[in-house]
């Protein structure tokens, strides 16, 4: 096995996952402007917490992953500074509103009806001071780390470490996740009944 030591995969997992709370209810998301900042309020808990190796999310300075988390787009709200928010992509799948000012993503959203996850917005819930939030179960899209500029004799060490914290590696998204994916697909061309 690889060695571990000093493998660094995000701040909110490096020293360990805080447990989620079942009855926690939301709470406020931040950027990271000390004046002005955008605040998003999210009204519920969050699902499907994972770290996330894709070059698309946003990450704190130096994470090689980001941490996200899913939650119904009913429960986003823009309560701050909604006029400094900017779509990074309009023609992504996932369009991502970040501050012009930090560049901190504040909240992704789905406009593509027929998209499997529509109705779910994406949002990195360490930008909120409150604990209790779901905590990450996995690690997704682990290779796309490479695409950053990771070295690739690292993933080793890397996915080894992602074990370690209870967070199963996989090179797209989780099981679930993609069977998910591929039930929404196949109910929409027949392959299965609706
Ligand atoms: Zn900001
Ligand atoms: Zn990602």
């Amino acid at each position: 096995m690889a060695s571990t030591e000093g493998v660094m995969i995000h701040p909110a997992v490096d020293h360990g996952i805080k447990p989620g709370n079942a009855s926690f209810s939301g709470g406020t998301l931040s950027c990271h402007c000390s004046s002005n900042p955008v605040k998003v309020r999210v009204g519920g808990q969050t699902a499907h917490n994972h770290v996330c190796g894709c070059t698309k999310c946003w990450k704190p300075d130096g994470a090689i992953f980001s941490q996200v988390a899913v939650v119904s787009r009913d429960a986003v709200e823009v309560v701050q500074g909604a006029d400094k928010l900017e779509i990074v992509n309009a023609d992504a799948p996932i369009q991502r509103h970040r501050c012009k000012d930090c560049g901190v993503h504040m909240y992704g959203r789905i406009e593509n009806k027929d998209h499997p996850f529509y109705g779910l917005d994406f949002v990195h819930t360490e930008l909120s001071s409150e604990d209790g939030w779901s905590a990450p179960e996995f690690a997704a899209f682990v290779s796309s780390i490479i695409e950053s500029g990771v070295d690739p004799s690292r993933m080793d060490g890397i996915r080894s470490r992602l074990r370690e914290l209870g967070l199963e590696p996989y090179d797209a998204l989780s099981p679930p996740l993609m069977d998910a994916i591929a039930t929404h697909i196949a109910k929409r061309s027949g392959a299965l009944a609706a």
